[in-house]
């Protein structure tokens, strides 16, 4: 599993990957776990996580980057176990209550079908348990004290209730807002609103972060992102 670590010492630690990325952030005993995967991988992030020494139980808050099925449906889990602090949008509150939020539409043909087809079947294959959050964020949102500078912000555009983590003002967590998977793009197979993305990019352009790291795929450098967004800018 990955690790990077920044210069005010938060650690990351990558707890999953393949078909969905989960990280944790360690830092003075505090763990913020991000995204939670799909339920079936549930017994490979226990295992992960207890690798690098770290139990369930000592998870303080889960922030979910968005609320798609392959990034919450551990989430009740979760927080049965550790009573964690949930944070996630505000605009995933209804979803959340109804144990689904609606797939993104894709962004080419074959994903465009996907996309409906998965909204045909809904939340019977693509829903999670429903649980209870702690804290809607709405806008940019500071959790700074004693646990390093982490800070929040939405980044709308792939889903309305996308947010990405910002560790230290050098590492963040993007979640869906760009995709890992593909060489020399970032561009999402789903979004629901491409030029809102875009935004979103260049919004995590005015931090200072080198290093992105998405809910999909391996990490994006800086130069990266800043190509794919003057590129789709002049669109
Ligand atoms: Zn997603």
């Amino acid at each position: 599993m990955r690790i990077w670590k920044t210069k005010e010492g938060s650690k990351i630690v990558q707890v999953l990957k393949g078909r969905s990325n989960s990280y944790i952030i360690v830092k003075e005993c505090s763990v913020i776990l991000i995204d939670t995967g799909k339920k079936s991988a549930f017994k490979l992030l226990t295992w992960n996580m207890q690798s690098n020494n770290i139990n369930l139980k000592d998870i303080s808050t889960l922030i979910l980057t968005h609320t798609h099925y392959d990034h919450c449906q551990s989430a009740k889990q979760i927080k049965s176990i550790s009573n964690c602090n949930i944070i996630v949008s505000d605009s995933a509150a209804e979803s959340i209550k109804n144990g689904y939020s609606k797939l993104p539409y894709g962004t080419s043909l074959p994903t465009k079908i996907l996309s409906a087809l998965g909204n045909i079947i809904g939340k019977q294959k693509f829903g999670y348990d429903i649980f209870k959050p702690d804290t809607f964020v709405k806008g940019d949102y500071d959790l700074s004290s004693g646990r390093g500078n982490i800070k929040i912000i939405e980044t709308k555009g792939h889903s309305p209730d996308s947010i990405s983590v910002i560790v230290d003002n050098e590492i963040a967590i993007v979640g869906d807002a760009m995709f890992g998977v593909f060489p020399n793009s970032i561009f999402p197979p789903f979004s629901d609103d491409t030029s809102g993305m875009v935004e979103s990019w260049g919004k995590l352009l005015q931090t200072n972060c080198r290093i992105f790291l998405p809910g999909h795929g391996k990490e994006i450098r800086r130069n990266l992102l800043e190509e794919q967004y003057f590129k789709h800018c002049l669109k």
